[in-house]
């Protein structure tokens, strides 16, 4: 069976890890504090905060802005259900708008017209790598007509102004949007480190914080890591230090910190992301486009364009004029040829929770589209030249069984 999204960890990675467990520190310590120093200096932003996930780097995030009760925050339907849930914790209501017509990222139009007295943050997310539309997202929150519907409520929302960018990168670490790296392209971005994204630290997450003037990102940091680790005023690292042993509570806050073990493999996988993972993904996300580009019922994704370079995370295929039971059946004889492929995603209007609450896709017709027309080919490192032939000779073979 060809996997999905096996891990791509190196020796290296693994004598880093034992490093660690035999140092005698395995919590948060050095070589997360290292991992943060290296990750800011990939991404060019102002300063980053390593999490144990990027759900809970959201959620810290919205806590931190004062997001709650009657708050409205806009997000994509099109996304992992992590994007959502976050808002409905801070007690605030998910305002979800479609997506656009040709890759899967929240369309800017839609968000215009879903901006209220009551938004207090946007959530555009990377759809499989590639930036969300930035320049105007970022310069709709500056808008004046839209700054005057702003109704800030508490300090930190007093000096921002207006909405708060929040980016959920989960999928588009290293990716470009006009030669900047995510990360840098908007107030705050959260990435995930889980298991099947493309550089991972088992579990994990990071907040690049980019904050403009006159916040200091310096400060924000220091008051979110104490967040992050129960609002204690010093970690465990400097608590073990002589004479340091007392300590205060001064928020109730999370327990969403990094261990050192974790951040050992993102330390490596960081050394090799550049020269190893990127190119691979881009080597075999090439060979599927140039494949499939030869078929009239490929609408391919979008790799590049002007402004914007994808991470290579996900390959999402569609296939035009299928409806969703077709689809369905395309992925069973994909699989039946031994070759496992994907959905992502199904839209958070058609998962039961989200209906409970009165959401329904008939309302999101771009992302319905999509979702039932997708499929997602495996990319990851290790995936050899062979076994990418065979993924798409299984494809092929599986559409044109279905469509015929
Ligand atoms: C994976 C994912 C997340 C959640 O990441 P975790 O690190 O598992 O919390 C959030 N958003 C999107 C779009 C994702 O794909």
């Amino acid at each position: 069976m060809i996997q999905f999204s096996p891990p791509h960890i190196k020796q290296e990675a693994v004598d880093e890890v034992i490093n660690t467990l035999k140092s005698g520190w395995i919590t948060t310590g050095p070589k997360t504090k290292l991992f943060e120093k290296k990750l800011t200096e990939y991404c060019g932003n102002k300063k980053t905060l390593c999490m144990n996930s990027a759900t809970a780097g959201l959620e810290l995030i919205l806590r931190w802005f004062g997001v709650k009760k009657d708050d409205e925050v806009i997000i994509p339907a099109y996304t992992y259900c992590a994007t959502a849930n976050v808002v409905v914790h801070c007690g605030a209501k998910p305002v979800m708008v479609d997506i656009n017509d040709n890759d899967f990222n929240i369309s800017v139009e839609k968000i215009q017209k879903a901006i209220t007295e009551k938004t207090k943050v946007i959530i555009p997310v990377d759809i499989a790598g590639l930036p969300a539309c930035y320049n105007e997202i970022n310069k709709l929150v500056d808008n004046k007509n839209i700054k005057k519907l702003f109704n800030p409520e508490n300090e930190q929302q007093k000096k921002l102004g207006r909405i708060l960018v929040l980016s959920d990168a989960a999928h588009s670490f290293g990716a470009e949007y006009k030669n900047k790296k995510t990360g840098n392209l908007t107030d705050i971005t959260v990435f995930s480190f889980h298991a099947v994204k493309n550089l991972t630290t088992g579990e994990g997450g990071a907040i690049a914080l980019n904050l403009p003037e006159p916040f200091d990102n310096e400060l924000i940091y220091k008051s979110l890591n104490i967040k992050s680790l129960h609002g204690q005023s010093k970690d465990a690292l400097a608590k073990s230090k002589i004479g340091s042993w007392q300590y205060d509570v001064i928020y109730t806050g999370f327990k969403a910190n990094m261990t050192d073990i974790n951040a050992s493999l993102g330390l490596v996988a960081l050394k090799y992301y550049d020269t190893e993972d990127l190119p691979r993904r881009k080597e075999i996300i090439t060979k599927y486009t140039n494949s499939f580009s030869k078929y009239k019922w490929a609408e391919l994704p979008v790799i590049k364009d002007c402004n914007r370079q994808t991470s290579y995370h996900l390959y999402m295929l569609r296939i035009k004029n299928i409806s969703e039971k077709q689809r369905n059946e395309i992925i069973q004889k994909i699989f039946e040829q031994a070759v496992s492929v994907n959905v992502h995603f199904q839209p958070l209007p058609m998962l039961s929770i989200y209906k409970k609450k009165g959401y329904n896709i008939e309302n999101y017709p771009f992302t319905y589209d999509s979702y039932s027309r997708e499929i997602s080919l495996p990319v990851y490192y290790n995936l050899s030249d062979k076994d990418t032939k065979k993924v798409i000779e299984a494809v092929v073979k599986s559409i044109e069984a279905v469509i015929n």
